[in-house]
């Protein structure tokens, strides 16, 4: 039997004992057995993956989990315009290819996630994502969870597809930040990101609770007569049900190029982010008549906003002092609505950056959002600028210790050198718990805060003594929150020398450096002992990484620390063995790039160092294989052009089987 005819008889047993274990609730094989069979599919998919579509080893607990779908009309693209010079020219374009009066229709372009949507005789049967246009991704389950889109329609023919945008609705973006950031989480960039991260979420209850939303602005496909015009086919859809995008139609270009122009100023107003104004020819014969490139339909243009960008009062300076004792300038504004939402700081980065810009107190500045949470300050208006604002002057002490503040030579950073420096000690005590390095749930920055001004802890180690009776009392804890918090400390003494030696906040040693450590020494005993030659004799560990290590672990606190947290009963060894002579990647080196889903990209680069490999940023001819997810971009071209082994997040959960 050849790989091919063993892949199909594979194929078929799997998919017969899913339909015995997920249809007739009867299974008809040991779980270790069916493992046995997915695993042995997956290698063989790894070595021909021309053969892997729509296998079942693509699909989760037996249910479609984002298996391909191949759209009955194409989703296209949209050509983008930035003037409206360049909209009267794609208006006089359509003009002069068509006979007769030209009428658009304008509606808002929403910023969120294309989704098509399938209806038979009223009922939703499945929807799927855009992909690259020609096939997208089911994600019908999770569409399921939104609460705005019709399950049934009234009135709808046999079969209907239609097309609309899932967005996360710009309070739910507020709201949902707000929590990660008293949780000390990482912030979500933007609502699109933020939609798309949920959609694609293999759990359909925490879709549910991301309270997505849709609109729909395009009849793909439909059984029955259709009307002659967008607009038409848009009230047909909203008399079936369907949350129709708003819409207005134009006769005249200059009343349109206005009100291109209004909706701009009104983006605030709106429930989504939106990026633009997307101008639709409504003839829908007219539409057949222009056609389409191979990217974009002739029809229809999206004139694109530039960020907005407002000025305001630079009201203040205030410094935050990092755990590292970086000392970060924040500028305090009045506040000002931007870009949807209200914008009461900046980031002014560094000294350099407030003496380049020369901004001062009292200054009027320029800020922009684009798309991102954080604002950037732009200019000064030095028209605007008070008589008698003085250059800032940057402290030279820390605001929150008192000591005295350095800048080494050629460094854009000033450091607090305070070793008692109250700040640094919140924020390293919340580093030690984030998520990328010990991972307490339940202790964010705020938590930190109290716990320190309560006088429980003072040190990492000290987490590890504090009892449910210490917590159940602080303001905002209750019993079950408190044992909750124990709970997640306790669990943290596991997490293995991998994260701990990235936890303990050693200048320079991130989380890649602390894990390859950890798996060539295995303890942290073998890390202090370890000559600078043998730490530099690593990959990614170079002599300031290795200097930084030696004058850690060698000072007195250190140790201490280091001795009090072993005392605690926290694991000083790595949680992965140490790769066996090499490993199975050893000598490999592997690119991630695109959007991961099965894994973040910590957790691949995780796997592969276990195993010897390495992972560098840029693909070249030396690299042994791309990890390829979705939305990868130059580098997966730079693969095919180099000709190099690029593979599926599945393909690569193969190479481990
Ligand atoms: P782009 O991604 O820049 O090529 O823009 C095209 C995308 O705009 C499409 O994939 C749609 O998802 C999105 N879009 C948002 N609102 C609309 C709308 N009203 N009409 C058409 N496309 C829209």
């Amino acid at each position: 039997m050849d790989d091919r005819q063993e892949m199909a008889r594979l194929r078929e047993e799997i998919e017969a004992h899913n339909h015995a274990y997920y249809v007739l609730d009867n299974p008809s094989i040991q779980d270790h057995e069916y493992d046995a069979l997915v695993r042995r599919l997956r290698a063989l998919e790894t070595v021909h993956p021309e053969e892997a579509a729509d296998s079942p080893t693509a699909r989760v607990g037996g249910r479609a989990a984002f298996s391909p779908v191949r759209h009955v009309v194409p989703l296209e693209s949209l050509n983008d315009v930035f003037t409206l010079e360049e909209l009267t020219a794609f208006d006089a374009r359509v003009r002069a290819a068509l006979p007769g009066p030209v009428v658009y229709v304008l509606e808002p372009k929403v910023d969120g996630l294309s989704v098509a949507l399938t209806y038979e005789d009223g009922r939703f049967v499945s929807g799927a994502t855009r992909g690259d246009g020609i096939t997208g991704e089911d994600v019908t389950h999770n569409l399921l969870t939104l609460q705005t889109l019709p399950k049934t329609l009234r009135g709808a023919p046999a079969r209907a597809v239609v097309r609309g945008e899932v967005f996360m609705p710009k309070a739910v973006f507020r709201a949902l930040n707000a929590g990660r950031e008293a949780r000390g989480e990482p912030l979500l960039a933007n609502p699109r990101n933020a939609a798309a991260g949920s959609l694609r979420q293999l759990d359909p209850e925490i879709v549910a609770q991301r309270r997505l939303d849709i609109v729909l602005f395009n009849m793909q496909d439909m059984s029955g007569p259709w009307p002659e015009t967008h607009h038409e086919t848009l009230a047909l859809m909203a008399s079936w049900g369907l949350p129709v995008i708003p819409h207005t139609v134009f006769a005249a270009l200059p009343p349109l190029l206005d009100a291109v122009a209004r909706l701009g100023e009104a983006r605030d107003e709106y429930p989504f982010d939106l990026d633009g104004a997307v101008v639709k020819l409504d003839s829908l014969p007219g539409r057949r008549l222009l056609g389409s490139t191979a990217r974009a339909p002739r029809w229809a243009a999206a004139y694109k906003y530039p960020p907005e960008q407002k000025e305001t009062l630079l009201t203040g300076i205030t410094i935050q002092v990092g755990r590292t004792g970086v000392l970060t300038p924040r500028a305090t504004l009045t506040p000002v609505r931007l870009a949807g939402t209200t914008v009461t700081n900046a980031t002014l980065h560094n000294e350099d950056f407030i003496r380049d810009k020369d901004i001062r107190i009292g200054d009027t500045v320029l800020v922009q959002k684009a798309g991102e949470i954080i604002p950037e300050i732009l200019s000064v208006t030095l028209s605007k600028r008070p008589a008698g604002a003085a250059p800032y002057v940057f402290p030279g002490t820390c605001p929150a210790c008192g000591a005295a503040v350095v800048r080494e030579a050629e460094e854009a950073a000033a450091r607090c050198t305070g070793a008692e420096c109250p700040a640094q000690r919140a924020r390293r005590l919340a580093h030690f718990a984030s998520r990328g390095a010990m991972d307490i749930k339940g202790l964010g920055p705020a938590t930190v805060e109290l716990l320190l001004a309560r006088g429980l802890i003072e040190t990492p180690a000290d987490l590890y003594r504090l009892t449910t009776a210490d917590l159940a009392d602080l303001p905002g804890f209750a019993e079950k929150s408190a044992s909750n918090l124990v709970a997640a400390i306790d669990a943290s003494r596991q997490r293995g020398l991998e994260r701990l030696l990235f936890a303990l906040g050693i200048p320079q040693v991130g989380q890649k450096a602390a894990v390859v450590l950890a798996r060539h020494f295995g303890t942290l005993e073998a890390v202090r002992s370890a000559a600078p030659e043998d730490l530099t004799a690593l990959r990614d560990i170079g002599p300031a990484i290795a200097e930084s290590l030696r004058r850690y672990l060698g000072s007195p606190q250190g140790a201490h620390l280091v001795g009090a947290l072993e005392a605690a009963g926290v694991r000083l060894t790595a949680a992965q063995p140490q790769p066996s002579e090499g490993g199975r990647f050893a000598g490999q080196t592997f690119v991630l790039t695109g959007t991961l889903r099965r894994h973040t990209r910590d957790q691949a680069a995780q796997r592969i160092t276990a195993e010897g490999g390495r992972v560098s940023g840029s693909v070249s001819e030396r690299t042994s294989y791309v990890l390829a997810g979705e939305k990868a971009g130059a580098k997966r071209a730079k693969a095919e052009a180099l000709g190099l082994r690029i593979l599926t997040e599945e393909e690569f959960e193969a190479l481990f089987d």
